[in-house]
């Protein structure tokens, strides 16, 4: 049966101070079979790993191994300074930094030849819901990654992100994540059915204390990527009880 996780995405904020508090929040929590998976920016990993028990991760890597590409990390950078994870795909990377599918299969190819784990992130826009094209789009995104390769799949963590719930205190509700991450597993299991069985699938967009148990209690929802909610150590040590 399948583990939970709960990652946590800094995005560009936090401090030293928040480490500390964080780690601290974190340590009071009961010993279970949750993993924790924490994203700060790049620079307070060291920090991190000099205080914390729970494991670490990216929020992004470059697809190359090394060389002149000023302000790149490297997967083997990353882990140096203590990362066990690695976000790929994120919906803002995509967005602002104009990572397309193939970019992003090249970097979660990277991840996992270096040996980190890739948490790959998946998400349809509103207008495409809309439109009811969400199973095509996450189909789409999937096949880009997995499709030639299925076998990265048993050493990647999905996590559903809808567009439209990210950042905007709107989650999607129980019933519509479980029917996605349904629909996830399903496409999956064209790849390799026994990894899709396997295959932790994250919901993330807007998850806080207050919704997460209600979408942790769907039979395909593993856990959850969170942004905002993770910047608050005593909300995101409620989330993390919530799932075990
Ligand atoms: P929020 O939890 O702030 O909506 O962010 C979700 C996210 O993008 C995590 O990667």
């Amino acid at each position: 049966q399948r583990t939970p996780l709960i990652a946590a995405n800094w995005k560009m904020h936090g401090s030293t101070a928040l480490v500390q508090q964080m780690s601290a929040a974190l340590s009071e929590l009961p010993p279970t079979n949750l993993t924790i998976v924490v994203c700060p920016p790049a620079t307070l990993l060291p920090r991190f790993s000099q205080v914390s028990s729970f494991a670490l991760g990216g929020q992004t890597l470059s697809h190359e191994v090394s060389g002149a590409y000023t302000g790149e990390l490297s997967a083997e950078l990353l882990q140096e300074a203590g990362a066990h994870y690695v976000i790929v795909g994120h919906s803002e990377r995509r967005t602002l930094n104009n990572e397309d599918d193939a970019l992003v299969a090249a970097k979660l190819k990277r991840a996992v030849a270096a040996g980190l784990i890739p948490i790959l992130c998946i998400g349809e826009t509103l207008a495409q819901r809309q439109q009811e094209k969400t199973e095509q789009v996450l189909a789409q995104q999937l096949d880009a990654v997995y499709a030639s390769q299925p076998e990265l799949l048993a050493k990647s963590v999905i996590a559903y992100e809808p567009i439209w719930a990210i950042g905007t205190g709107e989650s999607a509700t129980p019933e519509q994540a479980q029917a996605t991450h349904a629909f996830i597993r399903q496409h999956l299991a064209q790849y390799d059915t026994q990894s899709a069985v396997r295959a932790k699938i994250l919901y993330g967009g807007s998850v806080n204390a207050g919704n997460c148990a209600a979408l942790f209690q769907q039979a395909d929802i593993d856990g959850a990527l969170v942004g905002g909610a993770s910047l608050k150590p005593a909300e995101f040590a409620q989330i993390c009880l919530a799932v075990t």
